[in-house]
């Protein structure tokens, strides 16, 4: 049983973490309301450029700015 929860706990960190590389390597991805019909200039969630920051990135902007506004 221990084994189990072992291995899926593995697998956890290994998604965790290529979530994670693939946010450092493109912060950037498709803005999912809009991108599959061609880019919607009057897309809110994108302001019309296609691209939205992933969750992971915003994040890590968020603890970033937490961090720096924190120790000033
Ligand atoms: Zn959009």
């Amino acid at each position: 049983m221990s084994t189990v929860i072992l291995l899926l706990g593995l697998c956890l960190l290994a998604v965790t973490l290529c979530y994670l590389g693939r946010c450092l390597i493109s912060p950037w991805g498709t803005c999912r309301r809009c991108a599959p019909r061609g880019k919607n200039r009057t897309c809110r969630a994108c302001n019309g450029t296609g691209m939205r920051p992933r969750l992971g990135w915003q994040l890590f902007v968020h603890f970033r700015r937490l961090h720096r506004d924190g120790t000033r």
